[in-house]
């Protein structure tokens, strides 16, 4: 059985960016949904007990939507904190400077790929086996360890993301979320 995560942070700890009634819908009724839809799909399909990563890299249909869902909501909801954690010197950080040239043009082109991405999906920042990052567009409950990439850092560009705040306004939200993330958490995951 799989439990909906516990925030690491309080319900209007991440004002104004995420308001707690975003907050209140997203965690406590969307992804509910998902965690309570996946423990009903999942008794007889020959997955039970695996780790959600293997789930999502060898499910199809309703399990795959609801188990990635999962995946990805638990990798953005902890990624935030009050008032957000720089970027500090460190592997990571040469990383993405070297890649593109400095990390504000880094973050153009992640909030550039996420408002370009058409629908609901996601973007994301990941690591190849080798340590080089790469942002990928992943439609619907998609996750990047599909394609053997490791995932650092999401925007959740689902409209129930953002509605309630910034109604159609994505590049807005999506430009505001740099100001809450943590990034010793998304650090640790490169690591
Ligand atoms: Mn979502």
């Amino acid at each position: 059985m799989f439990e909906l995560i516990a925030l690491p942070y309080g319900a209007s700890d991440l004002e104004p960016v995420i308001s707690e009634r975003t907050l209140g819908f997203h965690h406590g009724k969307h992804l509910q949904a998902y965690v309570d839809n996946l423990n009903k799909l999942l008794p007889g399909s020959g997955l039970e007990g695996l780790k959600l990563e293997d789930i999502v890299c060898k499910a199809q249909g309703g399990i795959f939507n609801n188990a990635g869902q999962i995946l990805n909501h638990n990798l953005y909801f902890t990624q935030f904190c009050k008032g957000g954690f720089p970027l500090k010197d460190g592997a990571l950080k040469a990383q993405i400077v070297k890649q593109w040239g400095s990390f504000e043009a880094f973050q153009t082109e992640f909030v550039a790929k996420g408002v370009g991405l058409f629908g609901s999906g996601w973007v994301w920042l990941s690591a190849k086996k080798d340590g080089e990052l790469v942002i990928t567009q992943e439609p619907g409950a998609s996750n990047p360890v599909t394609q053997g990439l490791k995932p650092l850092l999401t925007f959740d560009v689902w409209e129930h993301a953002y509605y309630l705040d910034f109604q159609n306004r994505r590049a807005a939200q999506l430009e505001a979320l740099w100001q809450i993330i943590d990034w010793s958490v998304i650090e640790k995951r490169y690591k």
